[in-house]
């Protein structure tokens, strides 16, 4: 193995590990042991000024959704399921693949009949 691969297999081995380490969720410094990853928050915000529907804070493990400004429910979950895709993921999914991913989730759960209930 060249030098040059070497070097690129060595960065892929770092990579990896970073991802399964993230997907693992955080290692208790006395112990070693795995902490259980926190749930993801959500958070309901106007987003007209920044022109979005939905965003993702992966540090804070929190989605914020323009709930408003969706002009359906079907459109209201396909956000929520993106959005959640990209912290869950820990942004390692394609902005593509997160928009497949979604649009099948949304699409199996509204035609199971999954809605908000409203108070
Ligand atoms: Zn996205």
């Amino acid at each position: 193995m060249g030098e040059r691969a070497a070097l690129l297999e060595r960065e892929n081995q770092v990579r990896n590990a970073a991802k399964l380490h993230w997907l693992a969720g955080p290692e208790q410094k006395e112990t070693g042991k795995r902490m259980p990853r926190k749930p993801i928050k959500w958070r309901a915000e106007s987003l007209k000024r920044q022109k979005l529907l939905g965003f993702a804070d992966l540090a804070a493990r929190e989605i914020v959704v323009d709930v408003n400004a969706h002009g359906s429910e079907r459109e209201l979950l396909d956000t929520i399921c993106h959005e959640v895709l990209h912290v869950s993921s820990g942004d390692m999914l394609s902005e593509k693949a997160v928009d497949l991913m979604a649009q099948d989730l949304a699409s199996v759960l509204y035609r199971m009949k999954w809605r908000r209930v409203l108070d």
